[in-house]
This record gives structure tokens, C-alpha cells and sequence, in this order.
């Protein structure tokens, strides 16, 4: 049986970006990770995919770090930039792939093998959101921009993209989930096949493709 969090709601930056600009729509996900004990629930293992996906990640990764070492900049990578965020309702934690800094500059760096997607940069205002609240001491008096690297190249992320319109949003989202009550589940093979939660904790995961109905009509 999943255990409920002694220490509160709990959430990971990445559990909330595509809630956030609306990629997905099934809040009991995120609500049911962020309120439980990661150890205590049934994942669905990693496939052959998932392993691909991290080598290239990790290749990607690698580059970017030289890039901005070559550039001169101090490089700390993803262990060493873990951060947890306390509010009055719930806890937010990351850790973002590189956080550079040179000259009073810092870049919040996210790196992605997927297509370009909003709710990467969505991701990545997060931890610029986040990480100079969880760090004042080393982030005081510093310009503070994001930046998601692809295969394809870069996508910067300005400091003004984190305003105050965007905190209400994630602060909206996170103590709408920070609540004992379940928030709606909305099953799908598009959502389930990518979420982690297996069958034994959510009894509606479809995890067949089902054919999506087919209407014809003389309108158009
Ligand atoms: S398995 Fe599907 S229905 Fe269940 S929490 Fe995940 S996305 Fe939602």
C-alpha cells in the first residue's frame, strides 16, 4: 500500500511542467507522487527506450558542459545543484542538468533529446524560479537566465520570462495539489504509457493502444 508522505506534499520540477502549460491533463499523477512515498509505490520498469534515451541524454550533456567550460565559465552539474524550495503547503525540489556561472551571469541549463517542447522551457522557469530562493547566498546579485539545449542547438530562456503571472501559475498548480483530496484522473494510452505509476496503484491505466473512433460527414 502507498504510503502517505510524513513530511508533507513533495513535488519534482519536472512532475509539473506539462500540467502547467496543459501537455497533460491528469492531475492524480502528480497529486498521487507528490503525497506519497516514492519507495512505497509500484513503478512501471524502465524499457529499451528509456535506456537509449538516457546514453544520448548523457552524450548531449557532455558536450554542453565542454561548450561552457571552453567559454569560461564555471560548470556544476546536476548532483551538485539539488535544491529543495519550502512553502507554507508543500515542498518543490530539482536538480537542473548544469547551472554555469561567469561574471555575475548564471545559466540554468536543462538538456533534451526530444523535439522542442513548451513544457521544457516551462521546466527550465521553474529552476530559475526555484534555485535563487532555495540558494539567496549564491545566487545574490546575479543575472539569472535559462536555457534548454537540443540536438538541433540552443532555445534561451530570458530572465523576464519569470514573472509574476508564472509564479501565480505554479503556485496556483502546487497547492492545488498539495491537498489530501484526489484531483480528477483522466485516463489515456496517450498520457498512461509515459507515466510511471503502475497498474497495482492506478487501477485506470490503459495500457493498450485502443483505435480512436471515426466519424464521417458531408460538412467539410
Ligand atoms: S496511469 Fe494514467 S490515469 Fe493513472 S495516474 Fe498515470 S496518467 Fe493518470
Amino acid at each position: 500500500m502507498a504510503l502517505a508522505r510524513i513530511t508533507g506534499p513533495y513535488f519534482w520540477v519536472s512532475w509539473l511542467s506539462k500540467l502547467l502549460v496543459g501537455e497533460t491533463s491528469c492531475q492524480w499523477g502528480v497529486w498521487f507522487r507528490a503525497q506519497h512515498e516514492g519507495s512505497s509505490w509500484e513503478k512501471v520498469p524502465s524499457d529499451f527506450d528509456q535506456v537509449q534515451w538516457l546514453i544520448k541524454h548523457g552524450e548531449l550533456l557532455e558536450q554542453t558542459r565542454r561548450y561552457y567550460e571552453r567559454q569560461g565559465y564555471i560548470v556544476s552539474e546536476a548532483s551538485q545543484n539539488s535544491f529543495k524550495l519550502r512553502g507554507a503547503t508543500a515542498t518543490l525540489a530539482g536538480r537542473p542538468d548544469l547551472v554555469v556561472a561567469r561574471d555575475g551571469e548564471v545559466v540554468i541549463v536543462d538538456v533534451k533529446v526530444g523535439q522542442p517542447n513548451v513544457s521544457h522551457t516551462a521546466q527550465v522557469m521553474t529552476y530559475m524560479y526555484a534555485l535563487p530562493r532555495a540558494m539567496q547566498s549564491m545566487f545574490h546579485g546575479t543575472r539569472i537566465s535559462g536555457q534548454v539545449v537540443y540536438p538541433d542547438g540552443p532555445v534561451d530562456v530570458p530572465e523576464a520570462a519569470v514573472n509574476q503571472e508564472f509564479i501565480a501559475a505554479l503556485g496556483g498548480l502546487m497547492r492545488g495539489l498539495a491537498v489530501r483530496e484526489a484531483p480528477r484522473k483522466t485516463p489515456s494510452w496517450n498520457e498512461c504509457r509515459f507515466c510511471p505509476i503502475g497498474a497495482r496503484d492506478c487501477h485506470e491505466r490503459v495500457d493498450i493502444c485502443e483505435e480512436q473512433p471515426v466519424g464521417v460527414t458531408e460538412d467539410f
